[in-house]
């Protein structure tokens, strides 16, 4: 029915190569890295061999051609990707603390990434597209929610499917607006792949069974719960229920697991495969790519996975 088409930011990333407490200090960084959320889910769905396409913007700068570059070697259509003449591409530097938490310095809000449109070549592209992934996230960049909003009515009045990755914190606050957009994002998904609290938050309800639940009432047709190094869990409709144990690796950055994890069980699933062997490849992906330092440089092809997956133990 089409490629797989992602809507949302694309930034670099540059990761601190010493643990510790945020960046008043000079340290050693190391990047630029291609980035944005929606950036590597689509990089994974495209190294995967799936048809893929990014809608985005970047600045006319270097940092954007990280981006471009790096998600056309991938095999993603690059063309909806705008370059904004007057903004720069977005960058967020990262650095981790000795407990695991991320200290972040964001510059999003002012950058081509926050900017991107709805646009007569975006339009021919969701045109003939049969999969939107979106994330919650996005919504409160008002640029993308325009997007979104008319992709996700074409896409769905054409049969194609969307997934949702909701992306939102469990404490974030939304205005009345985004909250019902986000609402009606989540009964639209035929996916969703939230992690861990997102999934009551999505639901609006407390307690996993009752979450589930309540997807499903509203229209959900399969959801994804993914639990970092616990692995991930398949809901279906019908009651059925898939826990897929983690591969047993060591953490080197565990930026980007879910969207590795989330490109992967799509691109699986839209190929043919079953729930099961599509959980088998979203937790290589999202395992193999906590292995490599940088967002999505531990994004999989399909041999690159099944070495992993055939030399790799499972939790038990
Ligand atoms: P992020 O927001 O950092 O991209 P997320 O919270 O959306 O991540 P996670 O649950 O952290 O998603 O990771 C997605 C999947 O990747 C997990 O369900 C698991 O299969 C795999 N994974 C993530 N971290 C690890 C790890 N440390 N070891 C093994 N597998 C992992």
């Amino acid at each position: 029915l089409g490629p797989t088409v992602c809507v949302g930011e694309i930034l670099v990333e540059i990761v601190a190569t010493t643990v510790g407490d945020g960046f008043r200090e000079a340290q050693p960084l190391i990047g630029p890295f291609a980035s944005g959320a929606p950036a590597i889910f689509i990089s994974q769905c495209g190294r995967l061999g799936g048809a893929a396409a990014m809608v985005g913007a970047v600045g006319n700068d270097d940092f954007g051609h990280v981006n471009i570059d790096r998600l056309r070697r991938d095999g993603v259509d690059v063309s909806t990707i705008s370059i904004d003449p007057d903004y720069p591409t977005g960058s967020a530097f990262v650095r981790y603390r000795k407990d695991g938490s991320r200290d972040f310095v964001y510059n999003i809000a002012r950058s081509a990434a926050a900017r991107f449109g709805w646009s007569q070549g975006v339009r021919d592209l969701i045109n003939r597209s049969g999969h939107l992934h979106v994330m919650g996230s996005a919504l409160s960049v008002p640029s993308a929610r325009e997007v979104i909003d008319k992709a996700v009515d074409i896409v769905k009045a054409r049969g194609g499917t969307l997934s949702v990755d909701p992306n939102i914190r469990k404490e974030l606050q939304l205005d009345e607006d985004t909250e019902r957009r986000f609402a009606r994002l989540v009964s639209a998904a035929d996916l969703l792949l939230p992690s861990g609290e997102e999934l009551e938050r999505a639901a609006s309800v407390s307690g996993e069974a009752e979450a589930i639940r309540r997807l499903f009432e509203v229209g959900v047709k399969e959801i994804v719960l993914k639990r970092g190094s616990l692995g991930a869990t398949y809901f279906g409709r019908d009651g059925d229920r898939i826990d897929a144990p983690a591969f047993l690796v060591d953490e080197v950055d565990p930026t980007g697991a879910g969207d590795c994890f989330g490109g992967a069980y799509l691109t699986c699933r839209r190929l043919g495969m079953s729930p099961d062997e599509a959980l088998t490849y979203g937790s290589a992906a999202g395992a193999r790519n906590v292995t490599i330092r940088g967002p999505m440089e531990g994004a999989g092809t399909r041999q690159e996975l099944d070495a992993f997956i055939a030399s790799t133990e499972r939790r038990s």
